[in-house]
């Protein structure tokens, strides 16, 4: 079995209501999903984080030292991938390139040998997984208080046991929307806060020290990821878990973050930290640390499927009778292709989601959507 054809699919669509995170603005939603194309015929896909049009053209670099190599070389392939760019790369976008094609090589092997990727990472410890919701992002002319507070609450009633809500704006109106969601979700959910790196040191500090008594799980990227010192600071000077990693690229991404203990739980990628083939040794790291993983996803159905695969083979650290099981994120802002790509949509079920036994990622792309949601010229 030889690779004979990479290909790009870019997937755009307009959104009706715009919204922003503290860092970034939505207009459209805009993503890119890598098929890799065997000569035997078998096709293996995977996703890029980030900006698709830029994804795609990285793709477009590593494709012609991908043709006629064997695809299970995932290994192999992963370091010729990172070597070729390495110089003007190591992290950013030839990292999420690489991840969707490695994801894709994945789904081949695991196509090839009759078995989901779980099992080739070493077997599944779970069938099933808890989804949390995340949303809560500042939407276009819509109060920002009472619109998190009821759609968090509306999460609660369908099953999610936590959710997850966009601050790092305002440190007064952030508290304000805090406490209105706590309210509305009740003592028992759980309750995380995302900063998108949008504030200092001080109002991290700030924000943390008075959001702690609202019984927050844990406080993402507080401050901008290249400040490890603030970081650091944040996690010392105030009482909320730290987390963070979205964007720390690659085992080297992730080494000096989990060697000063900057975080209390890593949430690499899949679809940016170096797809299995680096996410595997970045868990490795994590369990040296004594460090949470969170898998970070921000994608369609594709990067669902990939994160998927690999918390169903995420071993429970610390073992235990009954251990902490890993969850999951799951956007619930507006996307219309991201269960629209899958031939059978992969939802959760009152907050649970059952990993898909299949081959490979245990997914069929549905080809309609890829050309329904094709960018218009
Ligand atoms: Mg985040």
């Amino acid at each position: 079995m030889k690779i004979a054809e990479i290909r790009t699919h870019l997937l755009d669509v307009a959104l009706e209501t715009p919204f922003e995170s503290a860092s970034m603005r939505f207009s459209r939603r805009q993503h890119v999903l890598v098929e890799v194309i065997c000569d035997d015929g078998t096709i293996g896909w995977g996703e890029c984080l980030g900006p698709a049009a830029p994804n795609a053209a990285v793709v477009a670099a590593y494709a012609p030292h991908l043709i006629g190599r064997d695809p299970l070389a995932t290994e192999v392939i992963w370091q010729d991938m990172y070597n070729l760019l390495r110089d003007q790369g190591q992290r950013g976008l030839t990292m999420t390139a690489l991840s969707g094609i490695d994801i894709a090589l994945w789904d081949i092997k695991g196509k090839r040998f009759g078995v989901p990727v779980s099992v080739l990472l070493g077997g599944r410890v779970r069938e099933t997984v808890r989804a949390y919701a995340t949303g809560g992002f500042r939407r276009d002319g819509v109060d920002r208080v009472t619109d998190n507070a009821e759609d968090c609450a509306r999460h609660v009633a369908q099953g999610f046991h936590a959710v997850k809500i966009k601050i790092g704006f305002d440190v007064a109106e952030d508290l304000a929307v805090i406490r209105a969601v706590r309210e509305a979700i009740g003592p028992d959910a759980r309750l995380m806060i995302d900063a998108n790196h949008g504030y200092s040191v001080g109002e991290a500090l700030a924000l943390g020290r008075q959001a702690a008594d609202y019984g927050i799980d844990w406080f993402e990227e507080p401050v901008i990821p290249e400040h490890l010192s603030g970081y650091a600071e944040v996690r010392a000077g105030q009482p909320i878990p730290v987390a963070g990693g979205e964007t720390w690229h690659g085992r080297f991404g992730f080494a000096e973050p989990l060697a000063r203990r900057v975080i209390d739980i890593a949430q690499p990628d899949l679809c940016g930290s170096g797809g299995f083939t680096e996410t595997r040794r970045i868990a490795d790291m994590c369990a040296l640390h004594g460090i949470r993983l969170v898998p970070h996803v921000w994608g369609t159905g594709v990067q669902i499927a990939a994160a998927l695969q690999f918390v169903a083979a995420l071993l429970p650290d610390p073992p235990r009778r009954a251990p902490l099981a890993p969850i999951l994120e799951y956007d619930r802002t507006h996307n219309p292709f991201r269960q629209a790509v899958l031939t059978r949509p992969l939802e959760p079920e009152a907050g649970v989601f059952t990993i898909p036994d299949a081959p490979g990622l245990g997914i069929e792309i549905n080809r309609d959507a890829l050309r329904e949601f094709a960018p218009r010229a």
